[in-house]
């Protein structure tokens, strides 16, 4: 059927709002099949629903993507043979392709006004508009052909409406669900084209356009497996059903915690982003955060997308776009939901900040020094690369840095009272004083060099050991946590070190 033909696949979003983390997942899994298979991958822009559109979400689309490295081969910016990749801009075809139903004897024309249809609800409970009611109605089927004519002449607004032939067993093969067989009775005659706005509905448009497109596999969430059999149905109908696409309907994401399905409620509630980027929602002007602006890097994002849904079959989580490319089965897809481990994303992200080079991570932390008033510049290169690499095994995003990392930029505001308490006892601003003189008479600031004479020093004394380091890196640091107190002091060099020293014998007031 479909082996011969080049794979296509197509991600087809409608510009409905902000691409939801559920859709990146769905694009992602259309791009590693793509690629995989030396494939194609379109994007077409699903906005025949006038109603719906909002302004902003084309273009977030194609930001969130490009952000996330899914490349698209033919789309709305990148052009194509296939085009146009709008659906508004393709009215002519949609025309052009009811009216061949039409003239088919395989759809037809309804005028029901909602007001109609609304009765028609009224009078009977769980009323359908199919064959059992079409009749009944106001349509091309039930009206006398003058009568017909007589309305479209006066242009009265109508519908096109699906005309499904009851009592048929449709088959859907999908590639994770296997066959599903159900009942046209239980299927309503769908419209696929409204007057007027002059525009086709979602199943029209989708059908014609995966054809006319020569897509070969409908990769997509599972809540348009409901649509599949009248898809079907249609395929069929157009006298396309050898060359239609291979469904495939991947498995939901769901809440954290609890049942159901992710929503953007659970985000704002348990603290993480639903969508790829921020979104300024241009009606609200409410702000939602996004993965790039919480300080996710894209290839954490997309390693944790992947795995939502899949796994390769043994216990690899951490994969890079290429190998995620050459591993991902879409037919080992779950067809159960994958729940949105949140907790999990963020460690896909600590770990590949552990991966990246420390300049690199330096030159993501700039800014964050710059918005703490730290003027970068003011910091070698090296430096800052330095320091962020004795404190990144602790972070999980970018800006956490600044809490690991802001005494190296910065000399104490204050000192943490607690550690006052334990460490600073009448004695220590004598000791302190000595380690300055002992630190001034080091041969070399080498952490490994200095530290034994250091700690000679204290035990030849007798001081009791922790008090005195505590106590010293109270002074340089504000409190008693951070990295190796030597490779601190390596780094800042015994100038910047000893006037941290004095600075806290000046300014710590001993515990009583
Ligand atoms: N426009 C639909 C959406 O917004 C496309 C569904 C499909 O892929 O067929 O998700």
């Amino acid at each position: 059927m479909t082996q011969q033909r080049k794979v296509r696949v197509r991600f087809a979003p409608s510009p409905t709002g902000p691409l939801h983390i559920g859709g990146v997942r769905t694009a992602l899994y259309n791009y590693l099949f793509a690629r995989q298979n030396g494939g194609d991958m379109v994007l077409r822009i699903e906005d025949t629903d006038s109603q719906r559109f909002v302004p902003g979400a084309e273009d977030y689309i194609n930001e969130a993507l490009a952000w996330l490295g899914i490349k698209i081969d033919e789309g709305v910016r990148e052009g194509g043979p296939h085009g146009p990749y709008r659906q508004s801009e393709r009215r002519d075809i949609y025309r052009d392709y009811t009216r061949r139903l039409l003239d088919a004897g395989r759809a037809y024309i309804a005028f029901d006004t909602p007001e109609e249809l609304e009765a028609a609800r009224a009078a009977t409970p769980n009323f359908q508009y199919d064959a059992s009611t079409r009749m009944g109605m106001r349509n091309s089927l039930a009206l006398p052909a003058d009568e017909v004519k007589r309305l479209l002449d006066e242009g009265a607004k109508y519908v096109v409406r699906f005309k499904v032939e009851p009592g048929r067993d449709v088959v859907v093969d999908d590639l994770i669900r296997g066959r599903v067989t159900i009942n046209s009775s239980v299927l309503d005659d769908k419209v696929l084209y409204k007057s007027a706005d002059d525009l086709p509905t979602y199943h029209l448009a989708n059908i014609v356009d995966d054809h006319l497109m020569e897509i070969t596999h409908v990769i997509r969430g599972e809540e348009w497996l409901p649509s599949a059999p009248l898809h079907v149905l249609l395929y069929e109908a157009f006298g396309w059903a050898d060359s239609a696409p291979q469904f495939v309907h991947l498995p939901l994401l769901l809440k954290p915690d609890g049942k159901g399905k992710l929503s953007k409620r659970d985000g704002d509630r348990l603290g993480f982003p639903v969508f790829p980027l921020e979104w300024h929602d241009p009606k609200s002007g409410a702000i939602s955060t996004g993965y790039r602006e919480s300080g996710y890097l894209p290839e954490a994002v997309v390693n944790f997308l992947a795995l939502l849904g899949w796994n390769p079959g043994d216990d690899s989580e951490i994969m890079d776009i290429d190998t995620l490319i050459s591993r991902f089965r879409l037919d080992h897809c779950s067809k159960s939901g994958a729940k949105f481990d949140f907790e999990k994303g963020k460690w896909f992200n600590h770990k590949y900040l552990q991966m990246l080079p420390d300049a690199e991570l330096a030159a993501l932390f700039r800014p964050v020094l710059e918005a703490h008033g730290v003027n970068p510049a003011d910091f070698s290169d090296e430096y800052i690369t330095r320091a962020v690499g004795m404190v990144k095994s602790r972070i999980n995003f970018v800006a956490d840095l600044w809490d690991h990392a802001a005494f190296f930029f910065r000399r104490p505001e204050s000192y943490d009272p607690k550690a006052v308490k334990k460490r600073w006892s009448a004695e220590m601003p004598a000791i302190m004083e000595e380690l300055i003189g002992v630190l001034g008479s080091l041969p070399s600031w080498e952490s490994a060099k200095a530290e034994p004479v250091v700690l000679d020093w204290i035990a030849s004394k007798g001081y009791h050991l922790g008090n005195v380091m505590n106590a010293f890196r109270l002074t340089v640091v504000g409190e008693c946590k951070g990295p190796h107190m030597f490779d601190i002091t390596e780094l800042m060099g015994p100038d910047e070190t000893i006037a941290r020293i004095r600075e806290g014998i000046a300014r710590i007031t001993p515990a009583e």
